[in-house]
């Protein structure tokens, strides 16, 4: 690994024997350690590894008040023999600074990155849970720093990342609600950055589709409501007849999953026909009519896939019985068993911490 100044300084005590390995609330645990970086005057420095604390911030916060605020997700796992590895890093760095541009904030360099997260990993191996399919949850995040209530670009910064033991996630089945009134992302947004604002704006609709009996938005692009887009924090597939669709992301409404990525790699390597391209509502709906919808499924780091068995539509439905899908466990199993060295990574995704 590259050698910055990065100054580590040790807790002194842990809190890894209160953790529970089989029963890991998700979300709720921290780890001993995070790591910090400020930047000021122009340039990143101040590079650290510090014990888990609080921040102390200024009421006058510029993230606080106006969202220069965004954010990564991805996971630690342990090989079988015991090593800890990260999968695919160098993605999660590039996608963190396409959202940083957007945004306006300064880029992190992606050596400082890549440092952070293997010492950061390193440090905190032991909180890797051991069983295929939990992870240690990685959150890189960056925040705007200037103290001032005037809307402009914030001239200081803070980078972060802290990481939470997870168990294995068993999604159930979701039932999701094509939504046609509200939106997440028009093009020419923020849709294809992991950008704060984009997760408040959601959560309004997102109860009101709750309130009518489903879990999650299907939402659909903001022009027409037309084509479908992406689901919460997952990025949808559609298998219909002999091919899996994906929504195509040059339109920049949608996020750039890496899983999205690895999945549609993994189902061309496997023989599938993989299309990447604006998919209508109406053209799942009919599908799922006639019965050639075989499958429907969300990606993304936390539950790998995601299945959905229902789709609501202007007060139509769909339903499906994901106990007879073939594609995603054989994605969900792929991608696991890569994490945990059962399968071998003949991509080159996986990075071990030694
Ligand atoms: C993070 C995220 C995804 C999934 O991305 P991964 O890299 O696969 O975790 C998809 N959609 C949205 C809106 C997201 O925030």
């Amino acid at each position: 690994m590259i050698e910055t100044s990065l100054n580590i300084k040790k807790a002194e005590t842990s809190k890894l024997h209160l953790l529970d390995f089989d029963n890991i609330p998700f979300g709720k645990v921290f780890t001993d350690h995070m790591y910090v970086a400020d930047y000021k005057d122009g340039e990143w420095g101040d590079f650290r590894i510090e014990p888990f604390a609080k921040f102390s911030i200024h009421p006058a916060n510029i993230a606080w008040h106006y969202g220069q605020s965004i954010f990564e997700g991805m996971k630690a796992t342990k090989s079988i023999d015991g090593t800890p590895m990260l999968f695919r890093p160098e993605m999660h760095s590039k996608r963190i600074n396409r959202s940083a541009e957007r945004l306006c904030m300064p880029a992190f360099p992606k050596d400082a990155f890549m440092e952070g997260i293997y010492e950061l990993v390193k440090l905190e191996q032991n909180w890797i849970p051991k069983q295929e399919g939990s992870a240690l949850y990685l959150r890189p995040f960056m925040i705007a720093m200037d103290e001032f209530i005037g809307v402009q670009v914030s001239k200081t910064y803070k980078f972060v990342i802290f990481c939470c033991p997870v168990g294995p996630y068993y999604s159930k089945s979701l039932r999701l609600k094509a939504e046609t009134k509200y939106i997440r992302a028009a093009e020419g947004g923020t849709g294809y950055a992991k950008a704060a604002g984009n997760y408040a704006g959601s959560l309004y609709p997102t109860e009101l589709a709750k309130s009518e009996g489903y879990d999650q938005v299907l939402w659909l692009d903001a022009k027409e409501f037309k084509y479908a887009q992406e689901v919460g924090t997952m990025n949808i597939f559609f298998a219909i007849g002999d091919k899996v669709i994906t929504p195509s992301i040059k339109e920049g409404t949608i996020l750039e999953g890496i899983t999205r990525s690895s999945l549609i790699a993994i189902l061309k390597e496997k023989g599938h026909t993989v299309e990447e391209r604006p998919i209508e509502i109406g053209e799942i709906m009919a599908a799922g009519k006639e019965g050639s919808l075989k499958e429907v499924f969300g990606a993304g780091t936390a539950a790998v896939v995601a299945n959905v068995k229902t789709i609501g539509y202007n007060g139509d439905e769909v339903n499906l019985n994901p106990d007879n899908y073939k594609i995603s466990p054989m994605l969900k199993d792929t991608i696991n068993g890569i994490r945990s060295t059962r399968l071998e990574d003949t991509h080159g995704w996986t990075v071990k911490v030694v």
